[in-house]
């Protein structure tokens, strides 16, 4: 049997925020003492008290995001924790063990777990370490402007030059690793860089559709996204009017469709 459960991550930690909330850590508890083996070890037999429990192995790991996961294979439970979570105190590491384990078993989570290991991501410390980690690790992305065919530095300072008076200050650019289709280019404001699709760095692919998407994701940053009502709003009506000035425009935009309709 092999079963897999993704982590408790993502959503746990993003509600709400509880800043200046600490938990209280019984410091004189048996459980300061555990390992993470022997907590993983001790919640599963409060859960299936009649079955033997299976070899755990836990190993901390470093990922983008705090995620957690817990997986059955022949027998054997292997838990990945995010390597943030590694000085954890022992309640927050049971927590995550009522968690995880209780998902294998599809049983339901009791609230208080669920509260105390949010509590501890939401800390402010936590909170900033998180939101540290994922910039240092999210850099990794892409692979540098210069592919084998094009230089995103060159195009996007041409494009800046006919575009933009030369005025606009040049982010980090990078190509994805993968030849995605269906994400042809991204700005991310909190990294302050434009990633470009790798499937136009190759001979075949219209250089218009390649600098058509690079002036799309250029305008992401001359408009930065509009948070006044309730929806975002990320290609407001000003965006929207300066991409039409984009010589070429509907060439540009016939490029792209026959280009990710492309069947290879
Ligand atoms: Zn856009």
């Amino acid at each position: 049997m092999v079963d897999e459960v993704d982590s408790p991550g993502g959503d746990l930690w993003s509600t709400g925020t509880t800043d200046g909330i600490h938990e209280p850590v019984n410091v004189a508890s048996a459980l300061f003492f555990e390992s993470a083996v022997e907590i993983f070890t001790r919640v599963h037999r409060e859960i299936r008290p009649r079955t033997p429990v299976p070899a755990i192995e836990v190993a901390y790991k470093r990922f983008v995001d705090p995620n957690s996961r817990i997986r059955l294979e022949a027998g054997k439970i292997s838990v990945t924790i995010t390597d943030l979570l590694e000085g954890a105190p022992a309640p927050v590491t049971e927590a995550l063990a009522h968690i995880l384990l209780n998902k294998l078993y599809r049983k339901p989570i009791a609230r208080h777990h669920q509260h105390r290991y949010r509590l501890y991501l939401n800390r402010r410390d936590m909170q900033r370490r998180i939101e540290l980690t994922r910039q240092e690790r999210g850099r990794k992305a892409h692979s540098g402007p210069s592919g084998s065919t094009h230089d995103l530095v060159v195009v996007f300072e041409e494009l800046n030059a006919r575009h933009f008076g030369g005025m606009m200050a040049r982010p980090e650019l990078g190509w994805s690793h993968i030849r995605s289709r269906t994400r042809l280019g991204h700005f991310d404001p909190s990294h302050n860089m434009i990633m470009i699709s790798r499937i136009f760095d190759d001979p075949r692919a219209p250089r218009l559709a390649l600098e058509y998407v690079m002036f799309h994701e250029m305008l992401h940053l001359r408009y930065p996204v509009d948070h006044s009502g309730t929806r975002r709003c990320v290609h407001t009506p000003e965006f929207k009017a300066h991409e039409k000035q984009f010589p070429d425009f509907k060439e540009a935009k016939s490029l792209l469709r026959k280009l990710v309709t492309l069947t290879s």
